[in-house]
């Protein structure tokens, strides 16, 4: 389901709904009200019911939300029906740990490719996934179909290698280094630089009230 109504901020939020919302499923619980989750997730239950509302009649009030509903509702919306395939580049340390790292607690999403530019890399396998050479991305993407790539080369390296990315059909990018990269409108990209989210941490904890 794409729908243009539904605000970015909103759908942004909703795989930390499915996160939750799956684990008090594991937990026995069938029912929650926004309240609850609202602690849990640590989002006023007014922005839970604003988010919620966008969906149309999820939950009843004074009964709260049936959590299998939400579930299934939110997997659909998310594609989680089928596992999301990503693809890895540049296997340094970051690389490396998130190929080990490898979401397996999530049974919906797995990097699948790697690929680096050094020999000693190339052709060996980190928690199951193989190293390509960056010679082979373009061919081994597109036969692939994967869409969605994370970024984990040398700043250096990170716009061109983001160039060949997109030439490669890939449509999403999730870019740990510090670049902002240029991609065409078309594609998305999402940046995690650790370095600034602990900053801006430190910042905050500095100049508490
Ligand atoms: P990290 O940045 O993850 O801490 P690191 O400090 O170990 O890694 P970097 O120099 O940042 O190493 O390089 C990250 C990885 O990217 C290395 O494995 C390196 O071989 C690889 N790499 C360098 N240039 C490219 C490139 N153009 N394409 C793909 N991989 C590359």
């Amino acid at each position: 389901m794409k729908d243009d109504r539904i605000p970015r901020a909103t759908v942004k939020r909703l795989p930390l709904y499915y996160r939750h919302l799956n684990i008090l499923s594991d937990q026995g619980k069938s029912r929650i009200s926004s309240k609850e989750l609202s602690e849990i997730v640590k989002i006023d239950s007014a922005t839970i019911r604003k988010d919620f509302s966008y969906f149309g009649e999820l939950g009843r009030k004074g009964y709260g939300y049936d959590i299998q509903k939400l579930i299934q509702f939110f997997r659909k919306i998310l594609d989680q029906d089928e596992v999301a395939k990503v693809a890895l580049i540049g296997v340094g340390n970051l690389g490396k740990a998130l190929l080990n790292y490898n979401f397996i607690k999530n049974d919906n999403m797995r990097i699948d490719l790697a690929f680096d530019t050094n020999k000693q890399k190339i052709g060996h396998s980190i928690g199951n996934v193989h190293i390509y050479a960056l010679d082979e991305l373009e061919t081994t993407l597109k036969e692939s179909g994967i869409q969605v790539a994370i970024l984990t080369v040398p700043a250096s390296a990170s716009q061109q290698v983001a160039d060949r990315l997109v030439d490669s059909g890939i449509e999403g990018i999730l870019n740990f280094t510090p670049v902002r990269l240029n991609v065409p409108d078309a594609v998305q990209v999402h940046s995690i630089d650790l370095a600034v989210e602990l900053q801006t941490l430190n910042y905050f904890l500095k100049n508490k009230s």
